[in-house]
């Protein structure tokens, strides 16, 4: 496989992976809407959809999606030694190795990004809620930080492609 075959598999089952792990494309373009609206009158799904889409075509972030979904699936799959198993299988709040993962994923378009991610870390609105529910015996430790990073470097795309053409 020569590099650019790797490129297009990495991206094509980064995107996959996210699907079967219950997160859309209009989940992600909800969350840049919902951290969004406030400061651009007349934002579109559409075009949170296409800033969403800008930032799940970097590498970076195409490999931090595939790294954090194999870990959640292992420790799904309790193929994790303790004591790091009953850690993630908690999602324990003073592991934050999860957090370090999305932040490769903020960093892709700037400082703006870290204040998004926190917020909408916090709020956990729309897909982010249903990541975090724990009653399905499924783990997401690492997939709701990257969610909502992803959705956080999509706003801050959104924001620096907004003044570029004012
Ligand atoms: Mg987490």
């Amino acid at each position: 496989m020569n590099e650019e075959q790797l490129q297009r598999e990495v991206e094509k089952r980064a995107r996959e992976r996210l699907v079967e792990r219950g997160v859309t494309m209009k989940d992600l373009a909800e969350l840049v809407f919902f951290l969004q609206e406030k400061y651009h009158p007349g934002l579109t799904m559409e075009v949170c959809e296409h800033n969403v889409d800008r930032v799940l075509s970097k590498r970076e972030v195409q490999n931090a999606i595939l790294t954090g979904i194999q870990l959640d699936v292992l420790t799904e799959e309790k193929k994790m030694d303790a004591p790091l198993l009953g850690i993630l299988e908690r999602d324990e709040g003073l592991y934050g190795v999860d957090e370090i993962v999305a932040l490769s994923i903020v960093n892709v378009y700037g400082s703006i990004g870290f204040t998004n991610y926190g917020y909408i870390d916090k709020l956990k609105p729309g897909i982010l809620q249903k990541l975090n529910d724990k009653s399905q015996g499924s783990c997401h430790t690492f997939l709701d930080d990257i969610v909502g990073a992803i959705a956080a470097a999509a706003s801050s795309r959104l924001a620096h492609s907004e003044a570029k053409t004012e």
